[in-house]
């Protein structure tokens, strides 16, 4: 049979070699960590640094088609393995994602066709640009930099409300390559997967709503109603337009937010995106007869991409390592069998044996008959576990 591989260790990984091995593959991830959640389910692991030549060498040998599960693998290891092998995605979309300075060029060139901006920014590179930007730019204020590479779950990120912070707020990050992007009112965020093979053919899932607690996903609501149909219609096509327009192979979760129409920038901005299945998109395992894993699957493999379709309103509770400590720190397991009673709960644990706050452990899914029974069942398991983000359904 045939080797699929995976750049990267993490749960991401993992839940790609599930999707991998369901259809007879066998898989190689290369990740340094020897406990990784997709090291420990893999037929190989190779145990390099990501851009290691030995072991790059052995997944090349390996694998027919590789992929990635995290977007800082460095671009010139995917170029280099490309040589060789299908790479899905390829280095040059992998490296718009992992700089938001070549994001947001490349979100602004496909405006015209996507319909969509991402919100006003201003590109700080030297203690020139920042003098300029801090003395030019108060339409950006107040405003959120960010660091061009590297950053996630809201890392790397100060917000702003003076000329003078942002001055300090730059140092603060290093003197490294920033935006500096306007703060806008959102009213929702939501996010899109989008799914393209070699032959360009697309599929999409339905876009979903995501509530983000202290600049880390909480929680996912995927099913009717979530979001207004015609926005909703608007962030498919537009990640679709996204995709296409750098012949996109692969998954791609293009990430939007919601600002209130009648303000300045109202209506649809797109934020960002990352070459991968996404976390948003983890309802699809449970909700959808296709998930964002077997897509990925289908697309580096060459294989046709089934239009998903959703069969279950979801709504998808991260589970971050806080839910393993008590109030002093310590480490308890938490109550699964009172939530695993509940009808329609579908758990999803990684197999990260530390839990530290904030770390991504697992994931609940929860889908039901209706919204309304989703609904109530989410509320429930949110009060077992203490989770965070659900206060608005
Ligand atoms: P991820 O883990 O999704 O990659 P990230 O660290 O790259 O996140 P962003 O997506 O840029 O960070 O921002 C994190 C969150 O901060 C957003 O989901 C949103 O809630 C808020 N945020 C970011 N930029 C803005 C903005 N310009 N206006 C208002 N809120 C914002
Ligand atoms: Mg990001
Ligand atoms: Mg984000």
């Amino acid at each position: 049979p045939a080797t699929l591989g995976v750049l990267g260790g993490g749960q991401l990984g993992r839940m790609f070699v599930h999707a991998a091995q369901r259809l007879g593959y066998r898989t190689a991830v290369l990740e340094p960590d020897p406990q990784s959640p997709a090291g420990l389910v893999s037929h190989h692991h190779i145990r390099t640094a990501y851009n290691d030549p030995t072991g790059l060498a052995q997944l090349a040998d390996l694998c027919q088609a590789i992929t990635t599960e995290f977007e800082n693998v460095p671009a010139e290891v995917l170029h280099a393995l490309a040589q060789a092998r299908h790479v899905a995605p390829a280095a040059a979309a992998v490296g718009i994602a992992q700089d938001r300075i070549e994001e947001k060029a490349h979100f602004t060139a496909c405006a015209a066709v996507s319909g969509v901006m991402c919100a006003p920014y201003a590109v700080i590179t030297t203690p020139d640009e920042l003098r300029v930007v801090a003395a030019e730019r108060a339409d950006l204020l107040p405003g959120i930099l960010k660091t061009a590479r590297l950053g996630y779950d809201g890392k790397g990120q100060i917000r702003v409300r003076t000329a003078a912070a942002l001055t300090a707020a730059w140092a603060e990050l290093g003197g490294v390559a920033c935006v500096l992007e306007k703060m806008l009112p959102l009213t929702a965020e939501c996010s899109v997967l989008v799914a393209r093979g070699w032959d360009g053919q697309v599929v999409s899932f339905v876009p979903q709503r995501n509530v983000h607690v202290a600049g880390i996903l909480a929680v996912t609501h995927a099913y009717e109603g979530a979001l207004p149909p015609a926005l909703a219609e608007q962030a498919r096509a537009a990640a679709v337009s996204i995709a296409g327009y750098i012949g996109y192979v692969g998954v791609l979760c293009v990430e939007f937010f919601v600002v209130a129409d009648g303000s300045a920038h109202g209506g649809l901005v797109v934020n960002e995106m990352a070459p991968r299945p996404h976390n948003s998109g983890h309802y699809t395992l449970d909700a959808c007869n296709a998930s964002q894993f077997d897509l990925q699957v289908h697309a580096m493999a060459g294989l046709p991409l089934p239009q998903p379709r959703q069969h279950s309103p979801a709504i998808m509770l991260n589970l971050l390592g806080d839910v393993w400590l008590d109030a002093s720190g310590e480490r308890r397991e938490p109550n699964w069998p009172a939530v695993l009673s509940l009808p329609g709960t579908h758990l999803h644990l990684y197999g990260k044996a530390e839990a530290r706050a904030g770390r991504k452990m697992g994931h609940l899914n929860i889908t039901g008959p209706d919204v309304a029974s989703v609904k109530t069942v989410a509320r429930r398991v949110a009060a077992l576990l203490g989770l965070p983000g659900l206060d608005a359904i």
